[in-house]
């Protein structure tokens, strides 16, 4: 027989060893609601913050997502070395689509994307995510002009426009920027893709912003 105080230490012995993330499963994925979807990504995000990311065992969530992948969100962010989704939210294999591109503009290769996440694997929410002192608003904002970049930065030229003047030196109208240019990519997405804007006139799916920011590991999203 067990006495009291050795329960309570077998207790908590088991509570203390950080359960392992579990992947995502069709059922796990249908089960989830836009709103909760955000609630993981924020609980994700503390965690990063906090330096305690979940504990995963990647071999055998490599064999657990080999016959399929369920995940609940897409998230387009920009290509910035500091800003990886999946690390600064503590998303694992299988949980999200990253969708990157410099300045997290949307054009018809994102959008193709974005149908394809939405229509055929059932995310429950769309999230596009910029970050503190991105360099292609920086970039968009001096009027950079070479190669194909030109092409890509004319993406952010509405959100400089839109934030009145300013130069790349001043942090704050750089950031001022980067919010204008998630509003401005949200609206794209919405205007220019008839599927995802039916989804999410259904409340099947949702649609969020988000910015990240660089000196603290924080995602703030436009919902709070
Ligand atoms: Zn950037």
């Amino acid at each position: 027989m067990l006495r009291r105080t050795q329960i309570l230490a077998l207790v908590f012995a088991v509570a203390a060893v950080p359960a392992l993330a579990q992947v995502q499963t069709k059922e796990s994925q249908a089960a989830l609601t836009p709103a909760k979807t955000l609630d993981l990504l924020k609980q994700g995000n503390a965690r990063f913050v906090a330096g305690k990311p979940k504990k995963r065992d990647s071999a055998a969530d490599v064999k657990a997502t080999a016959s399929g992948q369920y995940p609940y969100v897409a998230i387009v962010s920009c290509m910035d070395s500091r800003a990886p989704m999946e690390i600064v939210l503590d998303q694992g294999l299988g949980d999200m689509f990253g969708l990157r591109v410099a300045g997290n503009v949307i054009d018809t290769d994102i959008l193709g994307s974005l149908e394809y996440a939405v229509k055929v694997v059932g995310v429950r929410l769309i999230a596009v995510v910029g970050h503190t002192q991105c360099g292609a608003v920086k970039g968009a904002i001096d009027g950079a002009d070479f190669g194909s970049l030109t092409a890509l930065l004319k993406n952010i030229a509405p959100a400089v426009s839109a934030s009145g003047p300013g130069t790349s030196k001043d942090n704050a109208y750089v950031d001022k920027v980067a919010e204008q240019n998630v509003r401005h990519s949200m609206r794209e997405i919405r205007e220019k893709s008839a599927i995802v804007r039916q989804a999410l006139d259904s409340g099947k799916v949702g649609l969020v912003g988000g910015m990240y920011d660089i000196e603290t590991g924080k995602v703030t999203f436009s919902a709070d």
